[in-house]
């Protein structure tokens, strides 16, 4: 260890090393923290496969090598001064590393090849120019490109928080920062790396790699939460979807048989309860089978969407559509028989005049049938058959 430190930092130190002036253990405690954070979230992206927290694992990997790397003695100081060249450049690239996490929290990281060419130079620099010019030549400027790496990193993660609200990005943004004041204050404020406020900065560093690390669980489990409430909310979606599907006619878009099933029973109570007032209109579209038989199922199709929007168009929304069979229609209206009749009356005479029937067959039109549903109706079946009766007898009456 005496030998690596002597090695190391002899031509810097001109009063020679003292033996208390130990910058292993301070590194070893902060290169250790490092592994344990990224073991931590190993784990976790074992829950949680998201390449952003690989992204950090390789960051925070980077920084114990780092840490590491310093370790071992050499007896040859041009070695010594190029590992420590190293070093720096290993942190530089675990800055890079905790950017790119920010990137790929949003989408697939785009790994551009501008940063080869930046970081090609740079390790160049980092791995010859100690041996050439000593330990000046990379502590500085490598805590100076470790501060300006991790500033990036942080306000990264910050900008996270527009497009969501992470306190994890946040915690991670600050304290990403916070550690490139430490780096620039190293730069600025020490001389080498066995500089006696090396061992505070050190100690510093290690007590905000567990915030950082705190942050990063934190973001971890916010994002999860984050995606199952998106998840949920799709379901949610999907299933409103999927109701809408099974109680609609596909092809007019009315409401359906089963969807009268669903809600007959408790509009009937409804409607004994507080008495208010409730009638059925059946309605048949005449001779519809001759628009079918000349023009085509398809425009016969078209017919029925058309009078299908023609009745929800006509009908109040509080009251119900359905579509009953083939050119059939039933609606549920809260009103008295009375008013029904005067409603289905102005139906046929609004329908005669819709520009639609211009080119359809002659004797196109509406069959109304209406009947009244009496306070104390119980099943309302025998009543849709009288207004289907009534229906006929509209028709008949016309032809
Ligand atoms: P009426 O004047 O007595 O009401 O006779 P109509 O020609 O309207 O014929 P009717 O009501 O007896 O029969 C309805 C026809 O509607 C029978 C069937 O072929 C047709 N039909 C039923 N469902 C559909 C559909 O979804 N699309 C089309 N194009 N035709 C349908
Ligand atoms: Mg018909």
């Amino acid at each position: 260890m005496t030998a690596f430190l002597v090695a190391t930092l002899e031509p810097l130190d001109q009063g020679g090393i003292s033996p208390d002036v130990a910058i292993v253990n301070p590194r070893v405690l902060t290169g250790a923290t490092a592994v344990v954070i990224a073991s931590l979230l190993l784990l976790l992206y074992v829950y949680r496969r998201r390449p952003f927290i690989l992204y950090w694992i390789a960051a925070w990997l980077l920084f114990a090598s780092s840490m590491f790397l310093t370790f071992p003695s050499f007896r040859d100081p041009h070695i010594a001064w190029m590992v420590f060249g190293l070093s720096q450049y290993l942190a530089i690239v675990g800055t890079l590393a905790f950017v790119v996490a920010a990137d790929a929290y949003r989408h697939r990281p785009r790994l551009r090849r501008g940063y080869g060419l930046v970081m090609l130079p740079i390790a160049i620099w980092f791995s010859l120019a100690p041996v050439a010019l000593g330990i000046p030549a990379v502590f500085a400027p490598g805590h100076v490109l470790i501060a300006g790496g991790l500033t990036a990193a942080g306000v990264a993660h910050l900008l996270l928080l527009r497009q969501v609200r992470l306190l994890g990005a946040l915690i991670v943004g600050i304290t990403l920062i916070a550690l490139a004041g430490v780096n620039a204050w190293m730069a600025a404020g020490l001389d080498s790396p066995v500089d006696a406020g090396m061992k505070n900065a050190l100690v510093t560093t290690t007590v905000v790699f567990l915030v950082a690390a705190l942050g990063m669980q934190l973001m971890t489990f916010e994002d999860t939460t984050y995606e199952l409430r998106r998840t949920n909310r799709r379901l949610e979606n999907a299933q409103s979807d999927l109701r809408e599907l099974v109680i609609s006619d596909s092809l007019t878009g009315c409401r359906n048989r089963r969807f009268f099933d669903e809600i007959i029973g408790r509009e009937l109570q409804r409607h004994i309860r507080y008495r208010t007032p409730m009638s059925l209109l059946f309605i048949d579209i005449d001779r519809f089978k001759a628009i079918n038989d000349t023009l085509g199922h398809e425009t016969g199709d078209r017919i029925l969407r058309d009078v299908a929007g023609f009745l929800l168009r006509h009908i109040r929304e509080a009251d119900y559509v359905f579509r009953w069979g083939g050119d059939e229609f039933l609606a549920l209206m809260t009103c008295t028989e009375e008013e029904a009749l005067k409603r289905g009356t102005q139906l046929q005479a609004d329908f005669s005049r819709s520009p639609q029937l211009a080119d359809l067959p002659a004797g196109v039109g509406l069959s109304v049938g209406v009947v009244g549903v009496p306070a104390d109706t119980g099943d309302v079946l025998p009543l849709i058959q009288t207004a289907d009766e009534r229906m006929y007898a509209d028709k008949k009456g016309r032809r």
